[in-house]
């Protein structure tokens, strides 16, 4: 019972976490408060004194939000699945629109990328142009005005 521990007489044994040695400890009580309840405590194993922490319900630990979500989220949605035979099978027959920063392009247009190569625009805004190549996604910057 909690209640008789936190009423343990001065200069008695109470067994309580111990905060520098963060385990459950046997501790002397060195005061009380008002109330007659223990308030301070001496660790018998590395004979800190600290404040007696009445046992508190567990609470539970926070669990860390993933805050990379953020950067996960802008991340062009591309059809990851596409494969690369796929990909190739959607290529095939297309003919490819040379890359250039002037170009404009839509989605689903064929593009040939002096660098990257051949690839599958799957999204288009005003000043970009998202492309899926063999080598995976790429956000190409396009000067339409
Ligand atoms: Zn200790």
């Amino acid at each position: 019972m909690t209640q008789n521990k936190d009423r343990t007489p001065v200069a008695q044994s109470i067994t309580t976490s111990c905060t520098k040695c963060k385990m459950e400890l046997s501790h002397i009580v060195i005061c009380h408060t008002m109330e007659g309840i223990v308030a301070r405590v001496k660790c018998r194993t590395c004979g800190s004194e600290h404040k007696y922490h009445p046992e508190k319900k567990k609470t539970p630990r926070k669990t860390a939000r993933v805050t990379g979500r953020t950067a996960a989220s802008r991340k062009v949605p591309v059809p990851a699945a596409l494969d690369f035979e796929q990909f190739s099978e959607r290529l095939k027959n297309r003919e490819p629109v040379p890359y250039s920063l002037s170009g404009s392009f839509k989605v689903d247009d064929v593009i040939n990328h002096a660098t990257h190569g051949m690839g599958l625009v799957t999204k288009v805004s005003r000043q970009r142009v998202w492309v899926l190549f063999f080598d995976g996604p790429r956000t190409l910057v396009c000067d339409w005005g």
